[in-house]
């Protein structure tokens, strides 16, 4: 074939495929949106568009600025679906319309309801594809490890003066207290808050892996962290990580009550998906073995497939391949949170 036959030959496959149909065009792309930007997650999407012919063009921001921008599009938004990461986020986006309910026989086996936005009759608005545990990490030389087996005895006055946090106001912060406080109830949840704030080593800063740094150099006796940072450290390279994991300990707390607090990085499918039929169809994929593997692996996280289990050394070193997880619906975060928010405000949770 000569070079303008190829050419022709081209065009007309061009203008066979218009002919076929918009819906040809619209069954080939998905438009994302994702807060997420690992490495391994590009590997994954690159195997979906290879094995279902679907284009995924990606917009990446942070959550904040992926809400903002979806608000501003309104009708117009070019996105399909919508990833973001922690379960407080997904309420708000969720609690603003900005996602549509879906019917997936597939999602509903795979994934525990607990995980998920709460069921309605028209389907289910998210779903988590990864957890992650929010733990504590403690000084063993000044804290023993009974005294921080629960989230409660933060407020214990036995730890005066050694609790360090990332701002209260932070979703990973703002989802646990929500269900501390759907535990403990409001009075009692709002009494907790004060004890922690009258804990504190210092006023909140920072984010989780700075907290695992203060209580390796002695300024925090106690810290609260999401498991994926401190694997970070336990799988870096580099000395210094390597001294802090040496010197704390980690805690998965309430192993014997509630379990352990998980938050999840989660997706839906855009109120105004054009490409909706590939919108579940991606969703779906996240659900596989195979994504799980890449989504939950890549970033140290806990697949949300129920019966799956990850191999991954740095978490198995904290002790987090088995453990007891809360199943507190995380939908009752999106009930909770404005009181939690007033609860901080009025006992000075910064
Ligand atoms: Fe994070």
């Amino acid at each position: 074939m000569t070079t303008s036959t190829l050419k022709l030959s081209l065009v007309f496959a061009a203008v066979a495929a218009v002919a076929q149909a918009p819906a040809f065009a619209q069954d080939k792309v998905l438009n994302l949106y994702s807060a997420r930007h690992y490495q391994t997650d590009e590997a994954m999407y690159d195997t979906f568009t290879k094995t279902t012919g679907i284009k995924i063009n990606r917009v990446d921001a942070d959550d904040a600025g992926i809400i903002a921008r979806l608000r501003a599009e309104g009708a117009a938004s070019p996105a399909d679906v919508i990833l973001l990461v922690d379960a407080a986020r997904l309420a708000v986006a969720d609690s603003q319309g900005l996602f549509q309910p879906i019917k997936s026989a597939k999602l509903d086996t795979a994934i525990p309801a607990n995980l998920r936005a709460t069921a309605t009759a028209d389907g289910v608005t998210w779903t988590g594809f990864s957890t992650r545990a929010r733990v504590i990490v403690y000084d063993p030389a000044r804290v023993k490890a009974e005294d921080v087996a629960t989230y409660e005895q933060l407020a214990d006055p036995k730890l005066k003066g050694m609790v360090c946090t990332r701002s209260g106001s932070h979703p990973y912060n703002l989802s646990l207290f929500s269900t501390v406080v759907e535990h403990l109830g409001d009075q009692k949840g709002e009494a907790w808050l004060k004890g922690v704030v009258d804990n504190m080593a210092r006023a909140p800063k920072g984010g989780d892996t700075d907290q695992i740094k203060a209580v390796a150099s002695g300024e925090c006796g106690v810290a609260l962290t999401n498991t994926y940072y401190l694997a970070r450290l336990i799988k870096s390279e580099k000395a210094e990580d390597k001294a802090v994991v040496n010197k704390v300990r980690v805690m998965f707390p309430n192993q014997g009550t509630s379990g352990t607090h998980v938050n999840i990085a989660g997706a839906g499918v855009a109120r105004y998906a054009k490409n909706r039929d590939n919108a579940i169809q991606f969703m779906e994929f996240l659900a596989s073995p195979y994504a799980q593997d890449y989504f939950a692996n890549g970033n140290n996280e806990f697949p949300t497939v129920k019966g799956l289990k990850i191999d991954n050394p740095a978490i198995k070193a904290m002790g987090g391949d088995n453990f007891k997880a809360e199943t507190v619906p995380l939908g009752v975060v999106a009930k909770n949170m404005g009181k939690v928010q007033q609860m901080m405000d009025r006992v000075g949770y910064k």
